[in-house]
């Protein structure tokens, strides 16, 4: 839709140009910004002008991937054996229904920093224990944990001003074998509930529960956990919400089922190594 409040988007090409505020703000994609009326908005700064790379393989095996770094990018990283989590980076961005549009223009910074319980891109980040880079307005930068800067829906630890830079996936995880589940009401539905987990090699076990949640669950063990242990550390998550696509106790309901579905599945592929 148009947003007839905007006086400039500009390109920037450094970051002493994003010169943001309070209602100049950064754009990604803009699949979610041009969805709704922005009226408090004078400004968007086009961050994909910057030419960030999408992706690139750090030094220490880890992999980076720009807030830029479109869904469908994403979702083209090779296959390579030491990163083992790769499917769930797919799983996950599919567990989004969207038109190609949205799959080819939509940004992962984009989809993180909208902080929609559904947010597809936030049960990756979550499961993996990837870290934000941020880039705070005095020019320097923090850096937070995916699962800890969603507080809620449509709520982020980001202030004005700051832009998120990259998303940084360490080797461990990336390593780590994955499981993933998602329901909805009906098959096109938006999700019910999406639970994203890995195994790492030391056997930890770590589920992000996204969807039917108002922020990121995370619940971990040193081990596979056994079947009365996950079920009660899933029904103690205390954020379900309700809404059109399913009340808080069919969420908890399925997710604890789903949640055994995938301990069951990590449990077969430890017992077959
Ligand atoms: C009606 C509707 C429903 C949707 N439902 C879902 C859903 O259930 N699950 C899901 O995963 N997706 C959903 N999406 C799609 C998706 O969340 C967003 O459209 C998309 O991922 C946002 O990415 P973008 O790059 O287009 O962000 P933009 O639209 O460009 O920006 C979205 C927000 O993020 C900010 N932002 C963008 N990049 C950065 C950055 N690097 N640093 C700081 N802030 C930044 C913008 O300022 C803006 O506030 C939905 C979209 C629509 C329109």
């Amino acid at each position: 839709m148009d947003l007839p409040t905007l006086t400039e988007v500009r390109l920037p090409t450094t970051r002493v140009e994003l010169a943001l505020s309070d209602t100049v703000i950064p754009l990604g994609g803009g699949t979610w910004l041009f969805s709704e009326p922005q009226d408090h908005l004078t400004g968007l700064v086009d961050l994909t002008a910057l030419g960030w790379t999408p992706w690139e393989r750090r030094p220490d095996g880890g992999l980076s991937v720009a807030a830029t770094c479109t869904i469908a990018q994403l979702t083209r990283i090779p296959a390579d054996p030491g990163w083992r989590a790769l499917p769930l980076f797919r799983q996950c961005a599919e567990s989004l229904l969207q038109s190609f549009k949205v799959w080819n223009t939509a940004t992962v910074g984009g989809n993180i920093a909208t902080a929609l319980a559904a947010g597809a891109l936030i049960g990756l980040g979550g499961a993996l224990d990837a870290e934000l880079v941020i880039w705070t307005p005095d020019g320097g930068e923090r850096r937070q944990r995916v699962a800890d800067a969603v507080l809620a829906q449509r709520t982020t630890t980001l202030v004005p001003c700051e832009v998120i830079r990259s998303i940084e996936f360490d080797s461990v995880p990336l390593a780590a074998r994955t499981a993933f589940r998602r329901i909805a009401l009906s098959p096109l539905g938006r999700a019910g509930t999406v639970l994203a987990a890995r195994q790492d090699a030391d056997g930890a076990f770590v589920l992000c529960v996204t969807g039917g949640t108002t922020r990121p669950e995370v619940v971990r063990f040193p081990s596979l956990p056994s079947a009365a242990e996950l079920a009660t550390a899933v029904a103690a998550i205390p954020s379900w919400f309700t809404d059109a696509h399913g009340a808080a106790d069919w969420r908890e309901a399925v997710s604890r089922l789903l949640a055994e579905e995938i301990r069951q599945e990590l449990a077969g592929a430890e017992a077959a190594r």
